[in-house]
């Protein structure tokens, strides 16, 4: 049997994880995990049921009600939550502020933990979240931690959004990404920051296709994956 790789990949909204993970892992034979889609979607059952997500007593009590899976089609990852295809429902604005949310309550963190590293356990990934690197696998094969300057960020998500033809504020992405760093980076348990081990990616500036051939050329180096 081959050895199981696991590649975690951790930073702030918007500096690209997903889309470089995703890209990564199609090249590489790995499994793509999306961390953030699964505090998505617990935000998004909470929303649905009327609870306020920073309640943590009364979220708390409401997560023994879900069933999360991972399904992979195609090679891309679904959510489902309690047999419904949630993966496009949960990739609204309100639900991202909703996952912030529930993902600083350590009941929600510890219900995740094990699945997520039960995936790890299974087949080789390439996990992307906040805390892969330090708290779910502290023994990952290469940790990354990809970064970039908050307006960057948000000139990208605006531009995305854009091109989907949303109407969106520049001012209003840019002000929600930083709320979200500092939430992010503040919250008392798993808290946004690098582990010790992990190799700092600044992609401000680059282009994805610079920072997916660093990436490509980090992966080599140190796990011998190509
Ligand atoms: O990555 P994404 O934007 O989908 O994540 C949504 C939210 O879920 C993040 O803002 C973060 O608060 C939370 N999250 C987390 N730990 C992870 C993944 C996401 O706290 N491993």
């Amino acid at each position: 049997m081959n050895k199981i790789i696991n590649i975690a990949i951790d930073g702030p909204a918007g500096a690209g994880k997903s889309t470089l993970a995703r890209k990564l892992a199609a090249d590489l034979q790995l499994v793509y995990v999306d961390t953030g889609a699964m505090y998505r979607t617990i935000g998004l059952y909470m929303a649905r049921c009327g609870v306020d997500a920073t309640d943590a007593a009364a979220v708390e009590a409401r997560l023994p009600e879900i069933n999360l899976e991972l399904r992979y089609v195609d090679g891309v990852q679904c959510m489902i939550l309690n047999g419904e295809d949630v993966s496009r429902a949960i990739r609204t604005e309100e639900a991202s502020v909703n996952a912030s949310k529930v993902s600083a309550i350590p009941a929600v963190r510890a219900f995740l933990l094990e699945t997520q590293r039960g995936l790890a356990r299974k087949c080789s990934v390439i996990m992307d979240g906040r805390d892969i690197g330090t708290v779910i696998l502290p023994n990952a094969d290469l940790k990354i931690f990809l970064t970039a300057s908050a307006e960057e960020r948000a000139k990208r998500r605006y531009t995305e959004q854009v091109e989907r033809g949303e109407k969106v504020s520049y001012e209003e992405i840019l002000r929600e990404i930083q709320e979200r760093d500092i939430r992010d980076t503040t919250r008392a348990t798993a808290p946004l920051k690098p582990a010790e081990d992990a190799v700092t990616l600044d992609t401000t500036g680059h282009t994805l296709e610079d920072s997916l051939a660093i990436m490509k050329a980090l992966l080599k180096e140190r796990v011998g994956l190509e």
